[in-house]
C-alpha cells in the first residue's frame, strides 16, 4: 500500500496570516485533499518574545475563513518541550549529538578571531573533539554534522539541489537552559507527526540540508520537499505592508470572498493551462507541483479584484445577501438588531451583483434600495428633476398607484402608455424616474428597480422629487 500523505502548515505566530503563509497553507491543503491524506496544523511558537495568543487566534480565524480545514492540531510547540528534550537525549546517547560547554563569551571571541582571519564563521567543534565530550550532561547540545561529502535536497519544484556538508555547522539543538532550537523542533515534529511532504516557502531552503541530516540521525525516511518561490510586490521586492494589505483578514474585511482569494492564491505561482477561474474542487483535482513556477510570483491586487468580481457573479444572490449584511451594518444602512427580509434582499442583490467587485461595493450599490432617504446626484437632479419632467413624474406616480400587480412587466406597460400620451421616447420618462427613485442616472433596469422598491417606497420617492421641483420653481 502506498504511504498516506501527511503534510503540515507550520506558521510562527509572529504576525497575522498573510498572503504568503496562506498560499503555503493552501498548497498543503490541496495536496492533502488530492491524495486523501492528512493536513496538520502546527503552531511554531517557540520564539516566546515574538509569538502572541492574538496572532494564533488570528491565524486560525484566517484559515477558517478560507475554509482550509485541518485534520489534526493545532499542535503547539511550546506544549512539546519534553518531547524535544527526549529526542535530543536520544541523539546524545547514540553519539549523534554532544554536550558543548563553551561559554557564549568564549564562542564570541573565537567567532571574532575567525572573522579577522578570514576563516568560515562556524563552531570550531572543540567540544566534539575534546576528550571530555559525551560526558555531560551540562551545557548546550549540539548536533554532529558530517564534515565531508554532500547532501542533496530532493525538491518537487526545482529538482535536486546539492549542498556541501562542509558548509554546515554543528548547530545547537537544545540550549543550555533546556529550550530547543528552530531547526530541531521542526524535524522532531515532522518525525513525530510522520510527515511525508514538506511544502513551505523557499526562504527555508538553506535550513533543509541541516534538517535532512537530523531526519537521518533519527532513522526517519526524509520527507519530500517542495520549496515554493516567494511572492513579490509590483516593484519586485518581497511582498510587505508597503505594497498594501497583506493579511488575509484584511481582505475579508474589505469585502473579498474566500473562494476568490483561494483562487488567486493558487494562481500565484501555479497554473493550469489558461484557466483563471477555479473552484476549490477544481484546484484539488488539478493541483500539481510540476506546474508551480521556479521563479518568484508577483502579487497583483487588480487581478485579485477582477477575480473577486468573477466569483461575485457566480455566487447565488441568496448567499451574497447573507454575506453583505455585515457590510450594510458597517455602513449604518441597517441597524445592528434589524432584520432585512432575505428573499427581498436577494432580489435586490441579483440586480447588482454583476457589477459589484466586492461585498463593500455591493453594499454601496444596494444603498438606494435600503436607505430611508436617498441623496440626489447634483447634476442628475438639475438635468432630470425639473419643470420639463414634472408632468411625467406626476403621471408615473399616479399610474403606479394603480398598477396591478406591482411587477416589472405591468410597470413597463404603464410606462409605454405614459410615453405615448406625451409623445416622447420611453427614455424621456424612465430617466427622470430613475433619478427620482435612485438619485443617480445609472441603475439596474428601472422596471425591476421599481418592483423591488415596492409601491409605497416608489410613490413616496416620486412624491418627494415632485415636491423638490415645486419648491425650486
Ligand atoms: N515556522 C516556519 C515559518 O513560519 C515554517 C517552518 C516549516 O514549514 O518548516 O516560516
Amino acid at each position: 500500500m502506498a504511504e498516506t500523505v501527511r503534510v503540515r502548515f507550520a506558521p510562527s505566530p509572529t504576525g497575522h496570516l498573510h498572503i504568503g503563509g496562506a498560499r503555503t497553507a493552501l498548497f498543503n491543503y490541496l495536496f492533502a485533499r488530492q491524495n486523501g491524506g492528512s493536513f496538520i496544523l502546527r503552531i511554531e511558537d517557540t520564539d516566546r518574545t515574538r509569538s502572541t495568543e492574538e496572532y494564533i487566534d488570528s491565524i486560525l480565524e484566517g484559515m477558517r475563513w478560507l475554509r482550509l480545514d485541518w485534520d489534526e492540531g493545532p499542535y503547539r510547540q511550546t506544549d512539546r518541550f519534553d518531547l524535544y528534550r527526549r529526542y535530543a537525549q536520544r541523539l546524545v546517547e547514540e553519539k549523534k549529538a554532544y554536550y558543548c560547554t563553551c561559554s557564549p563569551e568564549e564562542l564570541e571571541r573565537r567567532r571574532q578571531e575567525a572573522l579577522a582571519a578570514g576563516r568560515p564563521v562556524r563552531y570550531d567543534r572543540r567540544c566534539r573533539n575534546s576528550q571530555t565530550a559525551f560526558t555531560g550532561p551540562s551545557g548546550a547540545i549540539r548536533f554532529m554534522m558530517p564534515e565531508e561529502g554532500q547532501v542533496g535536497v530532493p525538491d518537487l519544484i526545482r529538482g535536486e539541489i546539492v549542498f556541501d556538508n562542509a558548509q554546515l555547522d554543528d548547530l545547537i539543538i537544545l540550549r543550555s537552559d533546556g529550550t530547543p532550537t528552530y531547526n530541531f523542533t521542526v524535524v522532531v515534529d515532522d518525525v513525530d507527526m510522520r510527515i511525508t511532504h514538506v511544502i513551505r516557502g523557499d526562504d527555508h531552503l538553506n535550513n533543509t540540508p541541516k534538517q535532512i541530516h537530523i531526519y537521518r540521525a533519527f532513522g526517519y525516511t526524509v520527507p519530500a520537499f517542495a520549496h515554493v518561490p516567494m511572492i513579490l510586490g509590483a516593484d519586485k521586492t518581497r511582498l510587505s505592508k508597503r505594497h498594501g494589505a497583506t493579511s488575509v483578514i484584511a481582505y475579508r474585511d474589505m469585502g473579498y470572498l474566500p473562494e476568490a482569494l483561494v483562487n488567486y492564491l493558487a494562481r500565484l505561482g501555479w497554473s493550469h493551462g489558461d484557466q483563471e477561474i477555479f473552484s476549490l474542487d477544481e484546484l484539488v483535482r488539478y493541483f500539481s507541483f510540476a506546474h508551480i513556477g521556479k521563479s518568484a510570483a508577483v502579487f497583483n491586487p487588480e487581478k485579485l479584484l477582477w477575480l473577486n468580481g468573477q466569483h461575485m457573479m457566480k455566487s447565488s444572490p441568496g448567499k451574497l445577501a447573507e454575506l453583505v449584511i455585515p457590510f450594510l451594518k458597517k455602513m449604518s444602512l441597517i441597524d445592528d438588531g434589524e432584520e432585512l427580509d432575505r428573499s427581498w434582499l436577494a432580489r435586490a442583490v441579483s440586480t447588482l451583483q454583476e457589477r459589484a467587485k466586492t461585498l463593500t461595493e455591493l453594499a454601496q450599490s444596494l444603498s438606494f434600495y435600503i436607505a430611508d432617504r436617498i441623496e440626489y446626484n447634483v447634476k442628475a437632479k438639475e438635468k432630470f428633476l425639473n419643470e420639463r419632467t414634472f408632468g411625467y413624474l406626476i403621471d408615473v406616480r399616479d399610474t403606479l398607484a394603480k398598477v396591478e400587480p406591482f411587477a416589472a412587466a405591468e410597470i413597463e406597460k404603464a410606462f409605454h402608455a405614459i410615453s405615448e400620451k406625451h409623445q416622447v421616447k420611453l427614455g424621456a420618462i424612465a430617466q427622470p424616474v430613475r433619478v427620482a427613485v435612485t438619485g443617480k442616472t445609472e441603475s439596474p433596469g428601472i422596471f425591476e428597480v421599481l418592483e423591488i422598491l415596492g409601491r409605497a417606497k416608489a410613490i413616496e420617492r416620486l412624491g418627494r422629487a415632485i415636491e423638490d421641483i415645486q419648491a425650486r420653481s
